[in-house]
């Protein structure tokens, strides 16, 4: 469920007009429903309500800090995967105790910092990481908690790109593997095993997968039990998928009420990192229409808005669906919606049966909450967007709309080519 709706033909996000918006801040901008993203955390939050549970919301699905503190507000946590995402989980005010840090290439300057800030644990992705983490603890003087996330070659059954926890991906330490891990990790001094995890995957639309999965880590915790390696958590991730087009995802009580059946007497606290689930829906992108032309029989519907800002068409093929923000009376088109970037692959949808733009008109990109603005780049030198987020019948300005001196803050011409 979300919160934007047509009222008398014009798209609403709560109760404020989205074309009173553009007039404010001009397009293109990305747009946010806190009662949405209140919403789908609560039930996902409450979907585990029977368990011990921490849901620690994917930071690098949308990473503002005005978001981000939504779900701190709550009692959640943040699972990040950089040093960036860590400064801004702290300044969203998340608890440390609830910050869990996944990521194959964590740098000894980041692990430092989550160190030093005392977050709950670390989802180690190598042994060499996991000896990495044990010298930093050592020379800080404290103990790391850590987990393994283990690869449990599952199929996710999703776009290959999003796929990760399958042999061939990078992420993870394979689960046989991972015994081994964990018998060196109990005799390194400075780390504290607290868990397991893995992550196989995104936009993941059955169940099965994450049975599958949980059922490995399951004969796992009980193996390391028995060699007397006590976990205490087990974190099962992110990757509950969305409707963007017609897929049915299962809903996030079906998710628990599976997860909690295929685990009893597990005696453990469950970590779970949602992103897109939360997010995804809970966020559009609003841009104009600058002109539409004609190729030899193709249209295209040229926007303000590209690849830059929106990213996941280009590179996954994403579906985005595409709707007028004023409806009424219209001809039906096929049509590329594309941006204004140098590239061919810039485009928001493809070969896309639609109602007829004309140029002036404001086009609303939906299912843009998750991994969109936080993908987001200066390509083409382009200023990145505003974000706004509505509250009932207010709306507020999230991030600021960049300058042309932001796009070369930091960048410096050398004195020897002074003119
Ligand atoms: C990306 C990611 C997530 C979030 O995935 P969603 O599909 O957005 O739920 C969670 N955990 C890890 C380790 C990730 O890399």
């Amino acid at each position: 469920m979300n919160y934007f709706n047509y009222q008398d033909d014009k798209l609403f996000c709560e109760e404020v007009s989205v074309p009173k918006i553009a007039r404010e801040v001009g397009t293109p901008f990305y747009l946010y429903s806190h009662r949405t993203l209140l919403h789908h955390f609560r039930v996902f939050d409450t979907a585990f309500a029977e368990v011990p549970h921490i849901v620690c919301f994917a930071v690098k699905a949308n990473s503002n800090t005005a978001i981000l503190r939504i779900f701190v507000r709550e009692g959640g946590g943040v699972d990040l995967v950089s040093g960036g995402e860590l400064y801004r989980a702290l300044k969203a005010g998340a608890d440390p105790g609830k910050i869990v840090y996944s990521g194959v290439g964590k740098r000894e300057d980041e692990i430092d910092f989550a160190l030093k800030i005392g977050i709950l644990m670390f989802n180690v992705e190598s042994d060499q990481e996991l000896e990495t983490i044990n010298a930093r603890a050592e020379i800080l003087g404290i103990r790391a908690g850590i987990g393994l996330r283990v690869n449990p070659d599952v199929d996710p059954e999703t776009h290959p790109h999003i796929s990760t926890g399958l042999k061939k991906n990078k992420f993870g330490i394979n689960i046989e593997a991972s015994l081994m891990a964990y018998r060196r990790a109990a005799t390194l001094k400075n780390l504290d095993i607290k868990g397991v995890s893995c992550h196989i995957g995104s936009q993941v639309t059955k169940l099965s997968p994450f049975i599958d999965a949980l059922g490995r880590l399951k004969e796992l915790l009980l193996r390391l039990r028995g060699e007397g390696i006590a976990i205490r958590y087990l974190d099962l991730g992110g990757g509950l998928g969305i409707t963007y087009n017609q897929e049915t995802p299962p809903r996030p009580s079906e998710y628990a009420r599976a997860i909690i059946d295929a685990s009893r007497n597990m005696a453990c606290t469950f970590i779970f990192e949602p992103g897109r689930v939360i997010a995804g829906n809970a966020g559009i992108l609003v841009t104009r229409v600058l002109y539409t032309k004609g190729n030899e029989g193709k249209r295209f519907v040229v926007v303000d808005a590209g690849m830059n800002d929106l990213l996941r068409p280009s590179l996954y093929g994403s579906f985005h669906r595409i709707q007028p923000v004023i409806r009424q009376e219209r001809e039906e088109m096929i049509a590329d919606v594309v941006g204004p970037i140098c590239e061919s692959a810039d485009f928001l949808a493809r070969g896309r049966k639609m109602s007829v733009f004309e140029p002036g008109e404001l086009m609303a990109v939906m299912s843009a909450g998750a991994y969109g603005f936080s993908m987001s780049s200066n390509y083409n030198s382009r200023p990145r967007i505003p974000e706004i987020m509505v509250r009932d019948d207010r709306w507020y300005v999230i991030r600021k709309r960049e300058s042309c001196e932001d796009l070369i803050r930091g960048e410096e011409i050398p004195e020897f080519m002074n003119i």
